[in-house]
């Protein structure tokens, strides 16, 4: 099989030739994992297991034509490296402090992504840098006197932590020209804007990576990938294995393997399959959909005009994921422009999902707190509300309170994935929004799921290694594991933000491999990073109204 898959481009991935059958007296193929869904999360679970278990067989079933269709394609998310640079729903401002630890939390996470893609070029798992990883600087963006204020803030508040070396703030429309002349062309002159900028922003073409990675898979004579191929049924075995039964959506037959270990890495279709399989830790949860529109502009006069990710503040009730930002992407090669989300909802769970999806995941166990959530997120309700009703003029005016000279004619609306929000029985409250990723393991490790979307692609490295070690913790805890993740991951078990000199090793041998500019000298000087619980900024200024405060993930 190696040889025949090892010549696809990476663009085009057709399921795998059959493997020898070993279905045994059972009528089941048997492997030792199975991936359900082709999207960036199984694939970078493939990859790791590959890399750590060569001789472990691997079989991704994936109901779509080919990989990395829904969620994690370029076109279907903004492609954000999200490291905490700009998005200011991570530095929420409480009681005049503005807090870091979740964007520390976030940029840690990306480091471990950058050092995972790293070490996949220099292995030649991925190719070019440049077809899935782009310099992009990311900014936050603001306007009126409490978000100058707040942005002022939080960027003396940053400063203190080497992982956002670099970063500018200005006040001056004259500096902000010069890093996004668009943004300021046609602005009110009295306006009083602010923004910070960083170097080492990055958009990444997650689709690509996808594709990449399974392209890699497929030359491995242990690895299969069956397309058109859904996954129906999950069910245990006594021996503890996992009987997972799919149908092949072409030609109606049906399929069952025996796995020993299932990860479901479905996306928006993963409550369904967790619930089918019937574990308990399954039982407490539930799925809210949030969809995603952009705004494109294709026009490459404009699209070479704007290098940013530019990230504002979010409208009060709305979720973290819809904070409006204006984007570069390079999508096949190409720049664009992206501006948006603006939410939708639809009922389906996936973008090529059914209008039954949200109805058929609703059980007796996560029906109560589904409602919960109903009346206590009612701002949420109200703000998709207010989205769904939306005109193409609003969105332009939307658009162009960051570009103010966006001509109508040159942007289309497209229609992005669906995120699926983790709702969770809570014993105090009943049920709790969580905005975040959870994985939900059985406690024999046998079977594992992601659920959630934020921040989503960009920390599928360190959140699949998470997987490993929350099923695999006996071979984790190995010499030859750990020598292993090492070598992927020079930095695991440490704590970046700690280590000025280790961040600056990573980011030179990042770089180097993924091909970006080198990196920011970081401060050594005198001043040690303060702990992170300790980096806050106690306001001199009059305590002011952050403008995310109540979005903290
Ligand atoms: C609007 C939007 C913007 C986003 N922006 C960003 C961003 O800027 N940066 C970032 O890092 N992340 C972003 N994300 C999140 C990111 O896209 C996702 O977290 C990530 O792609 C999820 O990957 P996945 O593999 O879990 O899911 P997916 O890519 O959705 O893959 C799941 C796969 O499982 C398949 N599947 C489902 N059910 C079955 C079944 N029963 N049998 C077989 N196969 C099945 C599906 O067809 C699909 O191919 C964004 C998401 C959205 C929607």
């Amino acid at each position: 099989m190696g040889g025949a898959a090892a010549g696809l481009a990476a663009s085009a991935l057709p399921g795998s030739p059959a493997l020898a059958q070993d279905s045994g007296k059972t009528g089941a193929d048997k492997v030792d994992v199975l991936l359900i869904g082709g999207g960036v999360m199984s694939a970078t679970l493939g990859v790791w297991l590959n890399e750590l278990e060569p001789g472990w067989s691997i079989r991704m079933l994936e109901r779509l034509d080919t990989v990395a269709m829904e969620s994690s394609n370029g076109w279907n998310n903004a492609g954000t490296g999200h490291s905490a640079l700009a998005e200011l729903n991570y530095t929420p401002e409480k009681k005049g402090k503005v807090e870091i630890a979740k964007a520390v939390e976030i940029n840690e996470a990306f480091q471990v992504t950058r050092q995972f893609l790293a070490w996949q070029v220099k292995n030649g798992v991925l190719k070019d840098p440049k077809t899935f990883i782009n310099y992009t600087p990311h900014m936050s963006f603001v306007w009126g006197d409490d978000n100058v204020a707040y942005l002022r803030k939080r960027y003396e508040a940053l400063k203190a932590s080497p992982l956002f070396a670099g970063m500018e703030f200005s006040t001056d429309p004259e500096r902000l020209k010069t890093w996004v002349p668009l943004m300021m062309e046609g602005r009110d002159p009295n306006q009083k804007v602010a923004a910070t900028w960083s170097p080492l922003g990055t958009d990444v073409e997650w689709g690509e990576v996808t594709r990449q990675y399974v392209a890699h898979l497929q030359r491995q004579t242990r690895f299969r990938l069956d397309v058109s191929t859904e996954v129906q049924d999950i069910v245990k075995n006594p021996d503890g294995s996992w009987r997972v039964t799919a149908r092949n959506l072409k030609d109606g037959s049906r399929r069952a393997v025996d796995a020993k270990f299932v990860f479901i890495g479905a996306g928006g279709g993963a409550l369904h399959l967790l619930q089918a399989s019937g574990i308990p830790e399954g039982q407490d949860y539930a799925g809210f959909p949030v969809g995603g529109s952009f705004l494109i502009n294709e026009n490459p006069d404009v699209a070479t005009l704007h290098l940013a990710k530019a990230y504002g503040k979010a409208s009060v009730g709305s979720p973290p994921m819809s904070v409006p930002h204006l984007d570069t992407r390079v999508l096949g090669g190409k720049r664009v422009l992206l501006f948006g989300p603006f939410a939708t909802f639809s009922t389906k769970f996936l973008k090529e999902g059914s209008y039954l999806d949200l109805l058929t995941s609703t059980t007796s166990s996560n029906v109560w707190p589904m409602m919960r959530v109903g009346i206590d997120e009612f701002p949420l309700v109200e703000y998709l509300a207010g989205q769904l009703m939306l005109s193409d003029d609003d969105r332009l005016a939307a658009l162009r309170e960051y570009f103010p000279k966006a001509r109508k004619g040159e942007w289309r609306l497209w229609q992005a994935g669906q995120r699926v929000q983790i709702i969770k029985r809570d014993k105090d409250k009943g049920g709790v929004l969580k905005l975040g990723t959870e994985i939900v393991a059985a406690k024999d490790g046998s079977i594992a799921a992601l659920l959630g979307a934020s921040p989503g692609a960009s920390t599928a490295a360190p959140i699949m290694l998470e997987v490993l070690e929350k099923v695999f913790s006996k071979n984790v805890a190995t010499p030859e594991w750990q020598a292993k993740i090492r070598r992927i991951v020079p930095s695991y078990g440490q704590k970046l933000n700690d280590d000025p000199e280790k961040v600056a090793e990573e980011w030179a041998y990042t770089s180097e491999q993924l091909q970006l500019p080198a990196p920011p000298a970081i401060d050594r000087g005198p001043l040690k990073p303060t702990p992170v619980s300790d980096t806050v900024l106690n306001s001199r200024d009059t305590p002011v109204k952050g403008p995310v405060g109540d979005l903290a993930p």
